[in-house]
């Protein structure tokens, strides 16, 4: 599913180096799975989806250590342990079908999402990281959907959707996002201060939301009309 493109060393040390990526990738998993990560198929998709090719190619190396890292614009691409968290709470709560993320970022999730089977729909506010990571796409052949904007007021021209996942802190639930889950839907979303908010699984069932609330997390601030005022930050 994923082309590797072609090393200016040769074709053996390219070999060598994505022989290098792949045994971190499964240390990285361990890693994981040590954490309490259980789901085999959210376990897969980490070991089978290259992180490193969503870091510029001198960080490369850093890409299987269990830390977010900076992706330029005051932003980063999340923890490994929190972007499996996240994606296993989707997993149980839907397990197919249509999904928006808000917060494109370096586009990681995004392809473990689309690795999964999900049809993949993500909103990224900031001009250069939507940019970059829509090349990504494309160079990776990925099918992924994404636009420039303020994701707080989702997509209301591909609603609803089945499941919506916030990889941005948020000062509280979007409104405009929960109306745009499907009648039985689900949203992951890290809801708290600026500082550090707990992870939320909010499911629809007709017009009832239910909210369940999980450990906490540290994350970049939703900035947007439904989330905090860039002013703050
Ligand atoms: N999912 C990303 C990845 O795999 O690299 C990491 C996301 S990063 C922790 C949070 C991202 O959310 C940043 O790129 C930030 O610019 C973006 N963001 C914040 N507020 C947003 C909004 N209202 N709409 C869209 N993106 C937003």
């Amino acid at each position: 599913m994923f082309s590797i493109g072609n090393s200016t060393n040769g074709v053996f040390s390219m070999k060598k180096s994505e022989q290098l990526h792949e045994l971190r990738r499964r240390e990285m998993v361990e890693t994981l799975q040590r954490y309490g990560i259980v789901n085999r198929r959210v376990l897969d998709a980490f070991l089978e989806v290259p992180r490193h090719l969503f870091f510029d190619r001198e960080a490369r190396e850093l890409a299987y250590s269990d830390a977010a890292y900076p992706i330029g614009f005051g932003q980063t691409i999340s923890q490994p342990f929190t972007a499996a968290f996240m994606t296993a709470l989707l997993v149980e709560c839907c397990s197919s079908g249509k999904v928006l993320e808000i917060g494109t970022g370096s586009g990681y999730q995004a392809a473990i999402l689309d690795h999964l089977g999900y049809t993949v729909f993500t909103v990224e506010r900031i001009a250069e990281l939507y940019e970059r990571a829509e090349k990504h796409f494309a160079m990776l052949g990925l099918d992924i959907t994404c636009c420039l904007g303020d994701g707080t007021l989702g997509w209301k021209s591909e609603a609803p959707f089945d499941g919506i996942m916030i990889t941005a802190g948020a000062p509280r639930e979007p409104q405009t996002l929960l109306d745009q889950l499907a009648r039985n839907g689900c949203m992951v979303i890290p809801i708290g201060g600026s500082c550090s908010q707990q992870m939320t699984v909010i499911r629809r069932s007709g017009n009832d939301f239910r909210k369940e609330i999980f450990q906490q997390f540290s994350f970049v601030p939703l900035v947007g009309r439904e989330g905090w005022n860039d002013t703050v930050f």
